[in-house]
Parts: C-alpha cells; structure tokens; sequence
C-alpha cells in the first residue's frame, strides 16, 4: 500500500479591511505583525512537518483572511519552507485565495515562482453598489485587471468565488454578475448563498429580515425565499449550459478542475491545518489551533518550547491539548455522521461499499430507516451502489443532512 495522504491548508488571518458581512478569522494588521506572525508559521512548519514526512501531499491551500495581501518574496518563503518539511507531490494543487485589489505582475511572479498553480479570486458580485454594500475593497474593473493580469501570466485554474441573495438583490442583478463572470471562462466558480452570521455589522442591520425569514414571513432587504430559489436555480441554469458541472451543492468546474482540495475535506482525506485557528483532521482526531493571535504566537515564536511539547506529548490528541488547540477525539458514531453529511454535499453521494469499508457495518443497517424515508420524499435516490441527493434534495440539504444526525 501507497504512502498515506495529507492536504496542507495554511492560514492567513489578516485583510485591508473588515467586510461587512465577514466572521471569518481575519483581521487588519501591521506590516510587523504580519511579519511577525509568518516567523511563527514556519516555526509551525518545521515542528510539525517531522510527524507527516511519510506521508503525500497532493493540495495545499492557502486561505484567509487575504493571503494575497502578503508580498511575494513572503509566499516564496512559505512555500520554500513547506517543500522543506513536507512531501508535495509533483503534480501538487497549490491554490491561494486572493482579494482582487491585492494583486500585482511581482507577486504573481512569484507565486508561479513558489509552484502555486491554482487562484481563487473572491469576487462576490459584480455589480458597484453590492460591492460597496458588502464592503469589499475593489470594483469590478480592478478585479478585471487583476484576473486579465493573471491569465498574461500563465494562471490556466482560477475559481471566482460570488455571493447571492444578497440585500436588496433581484434575479436580475444575479443574472447580471453571473453572465459577466461568464463572460470570463473561469475553470470554477463557487456560488454561495450569504449567510447573515451573528457579530457582523450586516447582523446589526438585517436581525429583523432574518427573524422574518425564520417566521416564514416575507423579509423587508433581504431576498424571500421565492427569489432565492430563483436565483439558485438560474446558476445552476446558466452554468450548466456554458459546460460548468456542479460537482457540489455549491461549487461548479470546467470537467477536470474540480477543486481537489475541497475533495478531500468532504471525502474526509486526512489534513493538517497550520496557523492561528485552523483546524486539522488526523486519524480519529479533529483539532485546531488556537484563535487568539497573541497565544500563538506564545506558542509558536519559541521553537524550543513547542518542540518539546510536541515530543513530550507525541503527535495527537494529547499533544493538541498541550499546545492549547481544541481536540475532538471522534468515536465510530460521528465518524460516520461526517461521512454522510460531508459526501453527500457532493453530487457523486456516499459509496454504500466505502462505508461498509471504513465502518465494518454496511450502510443501510445503520441509515436504513433515514435513506428510505428520503427516497420516499425523492431527495435522495440510489445508483451504481451509491446514495446522493435528488435536485429537490440539493434546495433541501440542511433537512436531509439532519436525518443523518445518530442518537447519542
Ligand atoms: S476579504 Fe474575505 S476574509 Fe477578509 S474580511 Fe473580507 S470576506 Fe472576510
């Protein structure tokens, strides 16, 4: 049997600025701070990589934050210290995700330099006055020169990320940044729908509309739920017939560029998350980092110390603990509710043989009474020894996901 595997995703927790309907772990930041905190991934880097050396790296995924926001010689420098510690493979996926408006030719120079093949560009809308809404630091014209620079350069992969039902968004003005995008020839593009998450300035000034949503009333800004199912069904319309395969509820490629990254989380592919809150899952064991950026960087700025946590501790739950990360030591149980709810994001399904592999218990013995009840409602069906959602089952998916959840 070959060497195992292991994906590689590094994070980058700085931005510009904040966007307005943001929670991910990302924050504006100094040039020493950023400079700073880069010293303490790499001394991440080479303490880990020691207990991964055997094992294959076919992805490593750069996200944020911006990591785009770093200059080039820094990339250079990751990337020489991750070929150092860890086995990429030859014909690795290597993406990064940029904010349009952080580009330039030097760094994406560089970047093919550093071997990064593959760029994701977070473009959300490409209308004026939604970019503005949301807060974002570019127009559509800049991320225009941005992708036409990239493409001059030899970039053949690009994902544009975009966002729907945003506020005060019609059919129409979703119509209007697909058919430009488009228009583009992206490999993949990522759809999602946004989510009004608490602790953001939009929760500040969309609680109501959302409240109304989840009353079943019409929403005063924000999209109904009638124009949602619109909007969600003119991507896949408009994508489908430009030749874009939806391979998962929300992620459409050119056949061929699927993102393998992304794969491998929902094929539950073991990965090592580095840098501050990112999360890992190794074995049976799901751990992150810390998210407090002082703490890491007390952690990881004396390798001396970390070094001997992670000998002392071995590398596992146990060492997770002692270096302040969150560790989750999964039992059979939610080993196989992750397998079910991660693979049947994807339009492929679930392998009725890989669980019985992976489980020792086949399938239907375990989810019987849930697969024949979602048949039966036709949001899930059965081919080729597998098990997948229907296309109502796609519009569904939070309910049919809960069905998969055991009694403890
Ligand atoms: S650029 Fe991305 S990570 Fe940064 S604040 Fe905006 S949405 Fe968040």
């Amino acid at each position: 049997m070959g060497a195992q595997e292991l994906e590689l995703y590094l994070h980058i927790p700085f931005c510009i600025k904040k966007c307005n309907y943001c929670d991910f772990l990302s924050m504006p930041a100094e040039e020493d701070v950023r400079r700073h905190y880069l010293g303490c991934l790499k001394e991440e880097i080479r303490g880990k990589a020691g207990y991964f050396r055997e094992r294959r790296v076919p992805t490593v995924f750069f996200g944020g934050g911006t990591p785009s926001i770093l200059a080039g010689e820094q990339m250079e420098d990751l990337m020489d210290a991750i070929r150092k510690g860890f086995s990429i493979e030859p014909d690795a996926e290597v993406t990064i995700e940029c904010n349009p408006g952080t580009l330039d030719e030097g760094k994406l120079c560089a970047y093919r330099r550093a071997g990064i093949n593959r760029l994701s560009l977070g473009l959300q809308s490409a209308r004026k006055e939604e970019l503005s809404l949301l807060g974002r630091i570019h127009d559509f014209d800049l991320f225009f020169e941005n992708y036409r620079l990239a493409r001059r350069l030899g970039f053949d992969n690009i994902n544009i990320d975009l966002m729907s039902a945003l506020p005060g968004q019609h059919v129409q003005d979703w119509e209007d940044t697909l058919q430009r995008v488009l228009a583009l020839e992206p490999e993949h593009i990522s759809a999602y729908s946004l989510i009004i998450e608490e602790g953001t300035p939009f929760y500040e000034t969309y609680q109501e509309d959302e409240r109304r949503r989840e009353r079943g009333e019409e929403p005063y800004i924000l999209p109904g739920e009638e124009e949602e199912r619109r909007m969600y069904c003119l991507t896949e319309q408009l994508l489908g017939e430009k030749g874009y395969l939806r391979y998962e509820i929300s992620n459409y490629a050119k056949p061929g560029r699927e993102c393998r990254h992304n794969i491998g989380y929902w094929r539950r592919t073991p990965y090592l998350g580095l840098g501050l809150g990112s999360a890992s899952l190794v074995g049976d064991v799901r751990f992150s980092n810390t998210r407090d950026l002082q703490e890491y960087q007390r952690i990881y700025r004396n390798s001396t110390v970390f070094k001997d946590t992670v000998l002392s501790a071995g590398f596992g739950a146990g060492c997770a603990k002692a270096l302040g990360c969150q560790a989750n030591v999964l039992g059979k149980q939610e080993q196989m509710e992750e397998f079910m709810f991660l693979g049947l994001r994807m339009m492929e399904g679930v392998s009725k043989a890989g669980f019985e592999r992976t489980f020792g218990v086949r399938m239907e013995t375990v989810y019987g009474a849930a697969i024949q009840r979602l048949e039966g409602q036709r949001l899930l069906k059965q081919e080729g020894g597998r098990v997948c959602l229907t296309r109502e089952g796609i519009s569904v998916s939070n309910y049919v996901m809960s069905l998969f959840l055991l009694e403890g």
